[in-house]
């Protein structure tokens, strides 16, 4: 037998249709498995080609829909793209809970994002810092010539801020180019400009530059959301209460923190991958915010008003663009933005943080009542029963029985699955 290697050279060079027929042939696909494989959805061959290297297909995931969100008086119908079963029901039904209260309040996010300019080797720090600070005028004029369009539409590059570091290569001057991106994510457009000013801060600094890359900590964009959650529909004090001893227990503790803050990006991820937003982007901002502070600690504040309804907050960065990236390119997320209906990436940023904050209302709800299991194990028992090898049109049928019987596993699937089998050869 062939060994098997991977370093297969010049597969990119290769066309789409000889990039599938040379992956069928290296793993040895079956002629199912080669229809999966050629099977592109609503995308056309060239779309998809040109979006990443090596591409060899494209790759679905369910889209769903989260009802009830009134945010700012107005009613959303919110996209979630995402394979774990119970989020969107979650999250429809949190927003339920705060509807009755008026919905969300969230408040303006500016599109401001940082690039980060890393200048090092400085033979006086304060003189450098004086001369790029004189210069101002000048540089935030180069980095506004790389997008005049932007520049037009009343964004741009407006400040900078000047940090020092004291590293084990001695200390470094941080300058971080603040823009206004308006209605982009707007990694691209600050790292371009970042590059282009480069050269003249070199030179005004007599420092050598090395890195110039927007930072995702963005945190001249911080999205904030608060909503009322109603006691009765949360299902009473001794709920309310069990949901602020869990927020406690993220606040005490990093362990639980992490598992929160995954719970409110349960949300946010979804409607990010629907609006064909960058996910990683929204994750590594959004966790370094809640270790900003040095203890890794909840996005969310959670409190009780003088009724004993349930006051959420929530305060998270977020980079999301309505225009730019694949936002415009990926025809799913076109149609998510066209159902979401919002005019800006402001009003996304908005939507966003309230679907996060429902949804971490939602998780806690679920934890400090029956447990997340129940909800959570109604859909799983179907991911089990397909896994077990049951066919599409006993799906059903094997899934309610595996909740039924409490018994949610694939030996079990498989056993009734035997049973009715066997039922039908009688
Ligand atoms: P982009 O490069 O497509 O730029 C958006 C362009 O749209 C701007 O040049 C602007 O002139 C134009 N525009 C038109 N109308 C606008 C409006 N109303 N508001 C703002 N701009 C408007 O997109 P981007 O947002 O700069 O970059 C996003 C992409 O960059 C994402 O795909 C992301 O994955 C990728 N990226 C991310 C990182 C990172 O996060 N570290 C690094 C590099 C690239």
């Amino acid at each position: 037998m062939k060994e098997f290697r991977s370093d297969i050279s010049g597969f990119y060079k290769l066309s789409f249709e000889e990039r599938q027929q040379k992956i069928s042939k290296i793993v040895n696909l079956n002629q199912e498995e080669i229809k999966v494989l050629q099977n592109l959805g609503y995308f056309t061959t060239t779309q998809i080609d040109t979006l990443i290297e090596n591409v060899i297909g494209s790759y679905q995931l369910p889209f769903g829909l989260a009802f009830n969100f009134k945010i700012n008086n107005k009613d959303y119908i919110i996209p979630m793209v995402i394979e774990e079963p119970s989020v969107v029901a979650a999250a429809s039904n949190a927003a339920k809970f705060a509807r009755k209260h008026g919905g969300f309040h969230s408040e303006n996010v500016k599109s401001v994002m940082i690039s980060q300019i890393q200048i090092t080797q400085l033979d006086d720090v304060e003189i450098a810092k004086r001369s790029i600070l004189e210069n101002k005028d000048q540089i935030l004029k180069i980095a506004n010539e790389q997008d005049p369009f932007l520049n037009e539409l009343g964004g741009g590059a407006f400040d900078f801020e000047i940090r020092e570091l004291d590293t084990r290569k001695g200390k470094m001057l941080i300058l971080h180019l603040l823009v206004d991106v308006l209605d982009a994510m707007g990694a691209n457009v600050v790292n371009t400009m970042a590059e282009a000013v480069s050269p003249c801060i070199e030179e005004l600094s007599e420092g050598k530059i090395y890195l110039r890359i927007v930072s995702n900590l963005a945190s001249h964009r911080i999205a904030k959301s608060r909503a009322t959650f109603d006691k009765d529909l949360l299902g009473g004090d001794q709920v309310v209460e069990g949901i602020l001893n869990a927020y406690e227990f993220a606040l005490a503790d990093p362990y639980r923190a992490t598992t929160h803050n995954k719970g409110i990006m349960n949300g946010i991820v979804a409607l990010t991958i629907a609006t064909g937003n960058d996910t990683r982007a929204i994750e590594a901002g959004a966790h370094a915010y809640a270790a900003l502070k040095g203890q890794y600690s909840p996005l969310t504040k959670l409190q009780v008003d003088s009724d004993g309804n349930l006051v959420g907050e929530i305060e998270i960065p977020l980079a999301l663009g309505i225009i730019g990236g694949m936002t415009k390119i990926h025809p799913m997320a076109r149609l998510a933005l066209k159902i979401l209906n919002v005019k800006s990436a402001n009003e996304l940023s908005q939507v966003a943080a309230a679907l996060g904050l429902a949804q971490n209302v939602a998780a806690l709800r679920a934890l400090a009542s029956e447990g997340i299991q129940k909800g959570h194990m109604n859909l799983h028992s179907r991911n089990i029963a397909k896994l077990a090898g049951v066919p599409d049109e006993l799906i059903e049928k094997v899934a309610r029985k595996l909740v039924e019987d409490k018994k949610i596993r694939v030996d079990y699937a498989r056993e009734i699955l035997q049973r009715i089998e066997n039922e039908k050869n009688l």
